[in-house]
């Protein structure tokens, strides 16, 4: 795969950083929410039931700058809801690429093309469009309860890349995937649509989502990924993950919870513990490390973590790991280089 060299580099010299400085906890990537509202509605979504008085705010640029700086993290994810709801939305973005803040910008590609002349995105090797794809035509379709979103997000894809831009998908998958569509959409994905790099989730079941039938429990997960990345499929998909979090997924190593390194922060505040749940918010990162109780989140901890295998949860504890193992970082660089 898949992270850019330099964004690699970045990535090490700021982990590095913070080891020496005896840091605990801090955050790699923050997902970063200026709105709630959708073009779409997913079943499977925790964001777009919140009440109409909080789906009509857009949060200030300023706020939005100013959380990122605070935290001081290096890589910034801006979903929602759909981003490109947001009228300012390019202007978050080019104040965060001039703080050289890796962005993701994911979108479920419904606005990309009709909606572009409204704004006045750069290309830069600091911004990756994310699009969320969940299958090939009919999977996704279904999985966003709406016709034709997979051709209109293909279309944004080639438009984005024709303007230049960095474009990645984004992938979740549910108890009724089985290794045959996760291996057919990436594959797609991978080699004909040709993207740069690619994320994958199991899904979690968020209490807000209203389908609660179609998650994923750990067996699942570990059963799923096995099978779609048996035949060399792993190696040859330009996956944007670190080793050993792909090993988590495939059930080859267990790791604990560290929700710290993947903070949320939305219009809300800061979510804790984590973009998945929701017990409450504080009003800075430091807060929000100081005040929650980390030790009481995680696998066998808290019923509401015994199905979760999210990045969001476990990517930070595969890249802490991979910094202690020299063999770790060297695999890493080899197999994400
Ligand atoms: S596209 Fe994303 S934010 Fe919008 S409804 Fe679907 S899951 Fe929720
Ligand atoms: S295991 Fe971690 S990331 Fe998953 S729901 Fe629990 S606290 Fe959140």
């Amino acid at each position: 795969m898949a992270v850019p060299a330099r964004q690699a580099a970045r990535l090490g010299w700021y982990l590095f950083s913070n080891k020496v400085r005896r840091r605990a906890k801090f955050p790699l990537i923050v997902e970063l929410e200026p709105l709630f509202a959708c073009t779409l509605r997913c079943e499977g979504c925790g964001k777009i039931q919140q009440p109409y008085e909080i789906l009509r705010q857009r949060m200030p640029v300023a706020q939005a700058v100013g959380a990122i700086e605070e935290c001081g993290a290096p890589m910034v994810s801006i979903a929602g809801g759909e981003p490109l709801m947001h009228p300012q939305i390019d202007q978050i973005v080019a104040e965060l690429v001039k703080r050289k803040k890796y962005i993701y910008l994911c979108t479920n590609a419904e606005l990309v093309v009709s909606w572009w002349d409204r704004f006045d995105f750069k290309p830069s090797p600091y911004l990756s469009f994310a699009v969320h794809l969940d299958g090939l035509r009919e999977r996704h379709d279904a999985s966003v309860n709406k016709e034709g979103v997979f051709d209109t997000a293909i279309a944004g894809i080639k438009f984005l890349k024709e303007k230049g831009f960095r474009v990645t998908t984004n992938s979740t998958f549910f108890n009724t995937d089985t290794p045959k569509t996760v291996i057919e959409v990436l594959n797609f994905l991978n080699d004909e649509v040709g993207v740069d790099d690619m994320m994958i989730s199991p899904a979690y079941a968020y209490e807000k989502a209203p389908d609660q039938e179609h998650f994923l429990g750990v067996r699942e997960t570990r059963e799923l990924f096995r099978a779609a990345f048996a035949d060399g499929n792993r190696k040859r998909w330009r996956l944007n993950h670190s080793p050993l979090f792909l090993d988590f997924l495939e059930g080859k190593v267990d790791f604990e919870c560290t929700a710290w390194g993947i903070p949320s922060y939305s219009l809300l505040g800061w979510q804790q513990p984590c973009y998945l749940l929701a017990d409450g918010y504080a009003p800075t990162y430091r807060e929000l490390i100081e005040k929650t109780d980390w030790d009481a989140y995680g696998r066998g901890k808290d019923p509401r973590c015994a199905n979760c295998m999210a990045h969001c949860g476990y990517e930070p504890t595969a890249v802490a790991a991979t910094m202690r193992s020299l063999k770790q970082m060297l695999r890493a660089g080899r197999e994400q280089g």
